[in-house]
């Protein structure tokens, strides 16, 4: 991907993210730097409190107030939207960037038929004519894997069960065409014989349209099974980014590894992060230096001194002072 940067769908460089309180300003997102490109599913991984979902946030245009974007930029294309009016952005959503979030109840409205929010959707967003939004809401709900889709146009949110909710809400979020799509933790709420399904349906329509996607989620399995590249992120910023096989296979960041914990293979990544020792370092007590040091076993005097850029290092970028010097293939993960 050598110039992705120039093809990329989404690009954002340097974001900083800062929440102003009485007690001082607060970073929250920190340097943050990345591209997607066509078609390409990037997946933010990181315990609680990490920046991943507030970096989809600042994406969509939805931080919490007072939470502001204090420097860096956001390109859809090659068009920046991170200093666009609420007004413009809400035209973006919805018909350039889709967003699905954990809870469908938050993207639909409990007092309208499905069907009618499908097609009030389509309408606002495409020059289209209401027989033909209703054609293109019913194909979109074949599409999702609703089940005798006519039948079902004039049900009620509620009449739907968790796992049929969250498919409505991705053909809402693919409805307009969208370029990308921002998935915050798309299958959490769902039991998880459901869960693999919408996955495989979400990647399948990415690939079908050549949409992209940003997922959000505390679980390496849906990494896994889902994204194409991945970036882990601890105490906002990314620490680790590169292609799935090579991070899950081989990660390098002290981070990284002990998320993956003692996983052997890519085929056994099936569930949540492993546990460390320690807790993320709130936000308004960051430690100097490399904020993982009071957690990292590696940590010199450097590391509790100076933060490390994001840099390459064996077709990935991490940052950590160490990356060269570390084991190639950490002890916990030689398999016997
Ligand atoms: Fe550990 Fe130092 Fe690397 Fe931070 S920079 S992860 S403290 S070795």
């Amino acid at each position: 991907m050598t110039n992705a940067t120039s093809q990329a769908v989404l690009t954002v460089q340097g974001l900083r993210v800062e929440i102003p309180t009485r007690r001082g300003l607060l970073l929250a997102l920190d340097d943050v730097s990345f591209t997607i490109a066509p078609g390409e599913i990037l997946g933010f991984v990181g315990e609680s409190g990490a920046g991943k979902s507030l970096t989809g946030m600042a994406i969509l245009g939805l931080l919490d107030p007072p939470g502001r974007v204090a420097s860096g930029e956001i390109r859809l294309g090659e068009r920046r939207i991170d200093q666009l009016s609420q007004r413009e952005m809400r035209r973006i959503r919805g018909k350039e960037i889709g967003a699905v979030f954990q809870d469908p109840l938050m993207s639909l409205n409990p007092l309208l038929q499905i069907g009618d929010q499908l097609v009030e959707t389509i309408r606002t967003h495409l020059p289209v004519s209401q027989e033909e939004a209703v054609q293109r809401a019913l194909a979109l709900m074949r599409a999702v894997g609703i089940p005798a889709p006519e039948a079902r146009f004039t049900a009620y949110p509620h009449q739907f069960s968790g796992g049929m909710r969250q498919r409505i809400v991705i053909a809402l979020a693919l409805c307009a065409e969208p370029r990308l799509v921002v998935a915050d933790e798309p299958t959490t709420a769902l039991d998880v014989s459901i869960q693999a399904q919408v996955l495989q349906l979400l990647r399948q329509l990415c690939r079908d349209k050549g949409t992209s996607m940003l997922l959000v989620t505390h679980d390496m399995g849906v990494i896994a099974e889902t994204a194409d590249r991945v970036a882990v992120m601890y105490a906002g910023r990314i620490v680790e980014i590169g292609a799935v096989e090579d991070v899950i296979r081989n990660p390098v960041h002290p981070y990284t590894r002990g998320l993956m914990g003692a996983i052997p293979s890519l085929k056994a990544v099936t569930g949540p992060l492993a546990q460390i020792d320690g807790a993320m370092p709130r936000l308004n007590a960051r430690p100097v230096g490399c904020a993982f040091n009071p957690r990292c076993a590696y940590a010199t005097d450097q590391c509790r001194a100076q933060s490390p850029r994001l840099e390459s290092h064996q077709q990935r970028k991490v940052a950590c002072w160490l990356a060269s010097a570390l084991p190639v293939k950490p002890a916990e993960l030689e398999t016997e």
